[in-house]
């Protein structure tokens, strides 16, 4: 197998088993990536990702380009080495937090000029500007730069912001150089639409990425509507690409996801969840804030085999969490990011087994 190649090993319907091979090593897929926003997953130190289980990190581009900027991460000796992650590390473009939290932004054709959510200090953030941060930064999975619009929005302005983000797909694959061994993935826009998203996919396809994401989603709309665009949108990719969902999600929806023919998740709610005193089970989430915990000796789940539920009460969690005690947050986001591993796992076992799909029928946390 090459250098930065995919392989589906397994199929049953739409959904796959595969094998990612980065200039860091395999990523087995299904996957879900941790955020570590600023080069630090909240809470959890690498040894403990690589315990449970973890391949393969995100980081934030817009949060480490304003803190501390990429000519210090480069040289500290890039993203891996700055963090301690030997691991496969897939920086997102900037686009969607310049989007969601800077102020003062302006886009025209070139990019987006925008003041930092932290100083104040002006940035411009462009295609190329975006790929050459992201090289700087030496991430191992770079994404192209797109504009990512809210839900919901009308169809005129999804086509103008397509077509955008078309051309902006264009000139990051003709700035990207592949140095350090980096992949370069593409990004569909198109929101609800099934024309825009085959026009996209198909500029993207004749543009020719290492992989293909699905953006505008995860951004408010219901579950339904989400696993609407699923279910044509990942057909119009190559087969032998990975697939990812960018920002998703809740365990139902990647399970869904996974159905209709996604391979890649990244998102903040195990982490967030954990640090705001929740903690996932089988059939839902606990809320260690509440009071009926306080005498409950047995663990958040009998059943995980985590190092949080090996050796600690719920009675003790809620304590914690209660008090702000910084080990309350390492210890349910421990819990929360090894039950999404822990997952991703099952269903590429279900998937090698042929046994997914009735499983995702019945799957409802
Ligand atoms: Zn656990």
């Amino acid at each position: 197998m090459n250098l930065n190649d995919f392989s589906v090993s397994h199929t049953e319907g739409k959904a796959r088993a595969g094998l990612l091979k980065t200039s860091r090593g395999y990523v087995e897929t299904p996957v879900f990536m941790p955020v570590g926003t600023a080069a630090t997953v909240k809470a959890m130190t690498p040894e403990s990702l690589k315990t449970i289980g973890s391949q393969i990190l995100l980081c934030n581009t817009y949060h480490l380009m304003i803190r501390p900027g990429e000519k210090v991460v480069n040289h500290l000796g890039g993203l891996n080495k700055f963090m301690n992650w030997s691991g496969p590390i897939l920086t997102d473009s900037g686009g969607f937090q310049v989007m969601s939290l800077s102020k003062l932004r302006q886009l025209d054709e070139n990019g987006v000029t925008f003041r930092s959510h932290i100083d104040g200090k002006k940035f411009l953030l462009s295609p190329e500007g975006s790929i050459r941060i992201q090289e700087t930064l030496q991430s191992t999975i770079i994404m192209s730069f797109d504009e990512c619009m809210p839900f919901p929005v009308e169809k005129k302005l999804a086509e103008k912001s397509m077509k955008l983000s078309s051309r902006w797909a264009e000139r990051s694959k003709v700035s990207f150089t592949g140095a350090n061994g980096s992949m370069l993935f593409g990004i569909q826009q198109g929101g609800m639409f099934k024309d825009l998203r085959e026009q996209s996919a198909l500029c993207l396809n004749n543009i020719g990425f290492d992989g293909y994401a699905i953006g505008g989603l995860a951004v408010g709309e219901p579950q339904e509507k989400m696993f609407g665009v699923l279910n044509y949108s990942t057909d119009f990719f190559p087969k032998d690409r990975p697939r990812y969902l960018m920002g998703v999600g809740k365990p139902s929806d990647i399970v869904g996801a996974v159905l209709r023919g996604i391979d890649m998740f990244d998102c903040v709610i195990p982490t967030r969840s954990g640090r705001n005193g929740q903690a996932f089970v089988q059939d839902g989430i606990i809320n260690l804030k509440n009071a009926k915990h306080k005498f409950d000796e047995k663990p958040i789940d009998k059943n995980c085999s985590c190092y949080c539920c090996s050796n600690y009460s719920r009675g003790y969690l809620s304590h914690l969490v209660r008090c702000n005690e910084i080990l309350g947050s390492m210890l349910l986001t421990l819990h929360n990011l090894y039950f999404y591993t822990n997952l991703m796992k099952k269903i590429r076992e279900l998937i090698q087994r042929g046994d997914f799909t009735a499983f995702a029928k019945n799957f409802a946390t």
